[in-house]
């Protein structure tokens, strides 16, 4: 058997783009993915910074043609407080507009890209062992009877997301700087007359009794809508027996959104994620490289985690194409660096949103509100790599900063 130059785990958005992008650069490689797309996953609203990394691999127009919502912006609520953010008004260049995507479908067409490209994707294949090594790391495969097999390659890309398999067999885990919080959520039929919400923004609602407690609306393409709600389980399990009436009456005191969903109807079962904040040790080792969620997760709050994944399969990708070529690459300055500073920045922000100086900035009118605005929309946008822009250099003086002028 011939022995791929890449080995890819899972299929999701970051196994995929870095799946087209290293079959583009003329590898071979394998995507072994336990699940069979289409299949439903969470985290439906991109950043438009998003899909430069789209274009970069080829698959812009599979995205573009396929019909998603599209999406140009933030609307936040809190009571009656609203403010809105559309990321054309960002400071930074580049995409100002992006979409709200159906998860199996995106995921589905994204796969199927990176086929188009030559990687072959193998679904029902589960890994279940890892043994590192820097010239032929060799991976443990399942199948759906229950035959193990051995895979080797030149290098194993870990995008299990939260299947997190290397940082469980390799034991990477390490503590987060963020509490288990929990999310309740689903899709409904939204039957809400298009007078009453702009289809092209999310909606994110503080409740209006606990700050901690956070709600998504994300209108998707033919009349469905994701939601859901997030906070810790202490705060979240008193609203009821089980995550169908917990979510139904966190919603039901959610205000504007439960005002818009008053037709609307359950098209699938409640799910529930909890625990889901993580983080590894390191983010490479000999042979390996850990993408997207598989290596850190932040929080849903931003609408990070897909730009996360694919800002990490483009660095991870360049970076090997090199040593699959005999450069000698330098994993940390080429890879883990460039993608904390990012990630970093994420961070400064969900920490602001949760100990409420964020919600305060978002909820006032700072002082040269504007050009402030524009590069806290810059941030929302995904553009969290652009180190021109002082609220990305430096998040936690600058957000202090306009906290303080917020009184
Ligand atoms: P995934 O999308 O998780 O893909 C990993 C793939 O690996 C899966 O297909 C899985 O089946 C496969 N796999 C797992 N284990 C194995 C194994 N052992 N062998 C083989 N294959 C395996 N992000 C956003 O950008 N926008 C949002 O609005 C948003 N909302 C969210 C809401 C909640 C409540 C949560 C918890 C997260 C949200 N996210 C959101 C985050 C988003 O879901 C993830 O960041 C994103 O899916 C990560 O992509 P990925 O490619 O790293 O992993």
């Amino acid at each position: 058997m011939v022995t791929p130059d890449v080995v890819i785990i899972g299929a999701g958005p970051a196994g995929s783009v870095a799946a087209a992008l290293l079959a583009d650069a003329g590898f071979s490689v394998e995507v072994l993915e336990r699940a069979h797309f289409p299949r439903f996953s969470i985290g439906e609203s991109l950043l438009p910074q998003a899909m430069e990394w789209l274009a970069e691999a080829g698959l812009l127009r599979d995205v573009v043609e396929a019909g998603f919502q599209h999406k140009n912006g933030a609307i936040f609520r809190w009571g009656e407080r609203e403010e809105n953010f559309d990321f054309r008004t960002k400071s930074t260049d580049g995409w100002g507009t992006t979409y709200q995507v159906r998860r199996d479908r995106f995921d589905d067409l994204l796969a199927k890209g990176a086929m188009r490209k030559g990687a072959k994707v193998l679904f029902g294949q589960t890994v279940t062992a890892m043994r590192p090594d820097p010239e032929c790391p060799c991976l443990t495969v399942r199948d759906e009877e229950g035959h193990e097999r051995e895979v080797k390659a030149r290098f194993v890309l870990d995008a299990s997301g939260f299947g997190r398999v290397l940082a469980r067999l390799l034991d990477l885990e390490t503590p987060t700087s963020f509490p288990d919080r929990m999310s309740v959520f689903t899709h409904v039929e939204d039957n809400m007359p298009v007078q009453n919400y702009d289809r092209n923004k999310i909606l994110i609602s503080v409740n209006p009794n606990n700050n901690q407690i956070w709600y998504w609306l994300i209108p998707l393409a033919e009349g469905l809508c994701s939601i859901g709600a997030v906070g810790m389980p202490d705060h979240i399990k008193p609203y009821g027996a089980t995550r169908e009436e917990q979510l139904a009456a966190l919603v039901a005191e959610s205000g504007l959104m439960s005002e818009l969903l008053v037709n609307a109807k359950r098209v699938r079962d409640v799910g529930e994620i909890a625990g889901y904040s993580a983080r590894v040790s390191s983010l490479t080792g000999p042979g390996y490289a850990l993408l997207g969620n598989a290596g850190e997760f932040l929080d849903p709050v931003f609408s990070s985690g897909v730009t996360i994944a694919l800002k990490s399969a483009s660095l991870a990708s360049h970076a090997l194409v090199r040593h699959l070529n005999g450069e000698a690459v330098n994993w940390q300055t080429d890879f883990s660096e460039p993608l904390s500073r990012g990630v970093d920045t994420f961070r400064a922000y969900v920490s602001g949103w949760y100990d409420g100086s964020l919600q305060k900035i978002i909820f006032s009118k700072p002082g040269d509100a504007r050009q402030v605005k524009a590069m806290i929309t810059s941030v929302l946008a995904g553009y969290a790599w652009d180190d021109e822009n002082p609220f990305v250099r430096d998040p936690h003086k600058y957000l202090k900063m306009v906290e303080e002028l917020c009184g």
